[in-house]
């Protein structure tokens, strides 16, 4: 079915939300992969979100929501879906209470979580070194160093359909770099509330600069990347220690293995990284060799933890 893209905009732009025709999407992530996208709109509030919903379900139109696009592989073609962004309102973060803060699912994990740390709570630290926006990190759980964000989050606000409902943590289900959210792919993350404690400013300060110089030694700097590409595979080893999916890529000896301008890092090998001008299909070509030979070597079969935005082979 052909979609009347002009007719749609036009009925998008009575909202006056701001609309991007024929984007690269490889600006809006680290990758820097990624081809051009047919619309992308950035609703700034929730009435603009759901107008917006609404139409792209009127015209047929499927969408994907992107955040700071720093988990996700992008299509080489990603031409037949629209692309939504949150903006505006979705970016800001207030404190509701001595000890909790609402924070919008648009709003940039790192300094938000590093403001909020340095105004003296404590618990939110490694929270500050994960890169990205609050809503691609809620949908994925993510976290470092023994933490997660389910750590701190008391309630999330979410878009169903064209309704605004609050869930709180009990009402859930999440685990490892996985939440229910990914799943159900009408949920769109509005924003979180999450509660804190007050600390001691000076090992808060202490704190944040570990974390950051821990991952400084042992991540790729400066490089485009998505992060880890693989989970963990929550298998121990003979002596009861927990297997890395970097020791089994390191096993097979794919540390430094290029395909185009996608090569496996040599600091980090569960990183993959954009010397240039990689393709998706560079990417995807080295996600499958690592996981063919680990498979082979170990009998474990790695997944993903980066996710494909649109079709990628
Ligand atoms: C250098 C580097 C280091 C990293 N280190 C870590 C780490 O230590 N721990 C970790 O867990 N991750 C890490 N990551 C991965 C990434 O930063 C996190 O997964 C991050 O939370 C993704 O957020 P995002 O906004 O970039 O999501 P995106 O990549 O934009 O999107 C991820 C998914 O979330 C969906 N999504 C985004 N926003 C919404 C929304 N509002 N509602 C519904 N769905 C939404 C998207 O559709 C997509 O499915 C790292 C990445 C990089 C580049």
């Amino acid at each position: 079915m052909v979609i009347p893209i002009q007719e749609l905009i036009f009925d998008l732009s009575k909202n006056k939300v701001n609309i991007q025709r024929d984007q690269p999407l490889s600006k809006f992530s680290s990758f820097k992969i990624g081809g051009v996208s047919p619309l992308v709109i950035e609703p700034a509030s929730v009435d603009d979100l759901v107008n917006a919903v609404c139409l792209l379900s009127n015209y047929s139109l499927p969408y994907k929501l992107l955040g700071g696009g720093t988990n996700i592989l992008i299509s080489d073609t990603p031409d037949d879906f629209a692309v939504i962004r949150l903006s505006g309102t979705f970016k800001d973060y207030n404190q509701i209470s001595d000890s909790s803060f609402y924070i919008g699912a648009a709003a940039n994990t790192t300094p938000v979580f590093r403001n909020i740390s340095l105004m003296g709570y404590t618990g939110l630290e490694f929270l500050s070194t994960i890169p990205g926006s609050v809503g691609g990190a809620v949908i994925q759980n993510a976290g470092c160093y023994g933490g997660e964000f389910f750590n701190v989050i008391q309630f999330v606000d979410v878009l169903k359909k064209d309704k605004v409902i609050r869930l709180a943590k009990s009402d859930i289900d999440y685990g490892y770099r996985w939440t229910q959210f990914l799943q159900e792919k009408d949920s769109i993350i509005l924003g979180i509330e999450i509660q804190t404690e007050k600390g001691d400013l000076e090992t808060i300060e202490l704190s944040l600069k570990e974390k950051r110089e821990k991952r400084k030694a042992s991540q790729p700097e400066n490089r485009k990347s998505a992060g880890s590409v693989f989970k963990n595979p929550k298998i121990q080893d003979e002596s009861g220690k927990e297997i890395k999916s970097w020791e089994l890529i390191d096993k097979v000896n794919l540390r430094g293995m290029t395909k185009g301008d996608a090569e496996i890092s040599q600091k980090h090998c569960n990183f993959i990284i954009n010397n240039g001008n990689a393709k998706a299909s560079d990417v995807h070509f080295l996600i499958e060799l690592v996981k063919e030979r680990v498979y082979n070597k170990f009998g474990i079969t790695l997944e993903k933890e980066i996710e494909y935005f649109g079709k990628i082979n």
